[in-house]
């Protein structure tokens, strides 16, 4: 058991109240908990999900109970050029001359055997990219079509996750009529958001941005905002959360921007960004470019045998885009005062709402501060599976669903380890931590630095999530008592005033 940061509050109580407390369930959306780029308006899945036995850390099942698919129907491919984008290089790794667009073919295999594979009655799509509304719309229509056709009695949703500079009123009527959940991505008022998001011909993006956002709207489409936090934009956390909140975004997730440098090596092959630490397989840079995808990926090296050597604080410098650790836990310290103080309950940031459910001893819902992950997989266009969004390399190529069973390929030996490594691989520093319950180390890409008594593998955002943690627990305190209690956990906004 880790030391408490405060008082928690019992699990039955919990759930009791997140039952109860509409403003912060929507229990009419099955969140697939996994998707740490994709912005989401509600905290909890289905509640067959939710491990309420009173502990602090609760103890996954081995085996997988629950799976998730996000697809990219046009792969890499994007209509803006976001200096960030750790995604839009994965072009590279393909054949040249790739088609990067989703076969009607591939597309009802996905369908048919995503469904088939999830044992939940709710199954949900993600659909993102590269850019995922270069497909057309009617893509999408073709594929709520056979989603109906395999649905099989499962209730269907579907999220997509897009820069919105592409949506007119076709893809405003047709996402509502379809119930989507949309996150737009954003950072912030024009000159924020136009210094990392422009075009592929260097132009701003805000306008085609939030005129798809106003096309949203128009429809009564839910829609969500997610910020990237960068190194341009950190430093100005309540212009970007005042500017959200005036053009009406009332559901906003925070993601922070943590690359390192492609080495010599990576950097021949096309890549500009490092490849994340090792975690159940060796990745060796030397062989990521020998292997096209569209061939299965070498199984050999599944031990654990090099978990992040040479990738501490001496290996590749992170990139200009990359965040500041403490700056970002200054960042979010910086929304969460004055969200606490004026919005809890009208406005829904996805970070803060992570963080409550951790204080009610709820499971973590994004996989970055999950025990363990490898729940949800990436669908590149041409049907493969990939262990994660941020380990789309060969060696961690689990099969492709055309030929291959999907519930197989997310329960593998090669899968679970992968998952099972976010927990084996964390160092005493967090095993030890205070905040553990929260964290958990966040997410093992960004586990490249050492502790102050040299073991490799701590979190880059450790300093950022120790301040953020530290600063929050009074309030965490206040909001989950007052759920615990039965009651609105907005109350905390006058306690906080007090
Ligand atoms: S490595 Fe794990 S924690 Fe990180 S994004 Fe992938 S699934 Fe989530
Ligand atoms: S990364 Fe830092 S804040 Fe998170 S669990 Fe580890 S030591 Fe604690």
């Amino acid at each position: 058991m880790v030391s408490q940061p405060g008082r928690l509050i019992d699990g039955d109580q919990a759930l009791s109240a997140f039952r109860k407390d509409a403003w912060i369930v929507r229990k009419d959306r099955c969140c697939p908990a996994l998707l740490p780029r994709i912005g989401r308006r509600h905290l909890l899945r289905c509640e067959s999900r939710l491990h309420l036995g009173g502990t602090m850390n609760p103890e996954p099942a081995k085996s997988l109970t629950g799976i998730h698919l996000m697809a990219k129907p046009v792969g890499p491919l994007c209509n803006l050029d976001c200096g960030y984008c750790f995604y839009l290089e994965k072009e590279s790794l393909f054949p040249a001359r790739q088609k990067f667009r989703m076969s009607d073919a591939v597309l009802e295999a996905y369908v048919q055997r995503y469904i088939t594979a999830v044992a939940a009655p709710e199954v949900e799509f993600t659909w993102q990219g590269g850019e995922p509304t270069l497909m057309g719309v009617e893509f999408f229509e073709r594929a709520v079509l056979l989603q109906r056709q395999h649905a099989n009695g499962k209730v269907i949703r579907n999220t997509l996750q897009t820069n919105g500079t592409l949506l007119d009123d076709a893809w405003g009527d047709f996402l509502k009529r379809e119930n989507f959940l949309v996150g737009v991505s954003l950072d912030g008022p024009r000159e924020l958001n136009d210094v990392s998001r422009p075009d592929k011909h260097g132009r701003s993006s805000y306008d085609d941005t939030v005129r798809g956002l106003a096309v949203l709207a128009s429809h009564a489409v839910d829609f969500n905002v997610l910020v990237t936090v960068s190194s341009a934009n950190v430093g100005h956390a309540l212009e970007i959360y005042r500017h959200l909140k005036e053009i009406g975004a009332r559901f906003i997730q925070f993601n922070p921007v943590v690359e390192r440098d492609a080495s010599p090596k990576e950097t021949v092959i096309g890549l500009h960004f490092a490849v994340p630490p090792a975690l159940s397989r060796t990745v060796d840079a030397d062989s990521i470019g020998s292997k096209p995808f569209s061939e299965p990926a070498q199984r050999g090296g599944t031990t654990l045998n090099r978990p992040v050597e040479g990738l501490d604080a001496t290996g590749p410098a992170v990139t200009s885009h990359t965040v500041g650790a403490l700056a970002y836990g200054k960042f979010l310290t910086s929304v969460f005062d004055e969200w606490v103080h004026n919005d809890v309950g009208t406005v829904h940031v996805m970070n803060f709402e992570w963080a409550l459910a951790s204080w009610c001893q709820l499971p973590p819902t994004a996989c970055i501060f999950s025990l363990r992950c490898g729940k949800a997989g990436i669908v590149e266009h041409d049907g493969s599976v990939y262990s994660c969004d941020h380990f789309m390399y060969p060696q961690y190529r689990l099969g492709n669903l055309v030929t291959d069973d999907v519930a197989a390929m997310m329960d593998s030996p090669a899968q679970r380890a992968f998952g099972d490594a976010k927990e084996t691989t964390l160092p005493g520093e967090c095993r030890r931590c205070e905040f553990r319950f929260a964290c958990n180390g966040e997410c093992p890409k960004n586990r490249f630095i050492t502790t102050a008594d040299g073991e490799a593998g701590l979190n880059y955002l450790c300093a950022g999530y120790k301040h953020y943690f530290r600063h929050i627990t009074p309030a965490m305190n206040i909001m989950a008592r007052l759920l615990g209690e039965g009651r609105s956990a907005d109350g905390v906004m006058q306690q906080m005033g007090d």
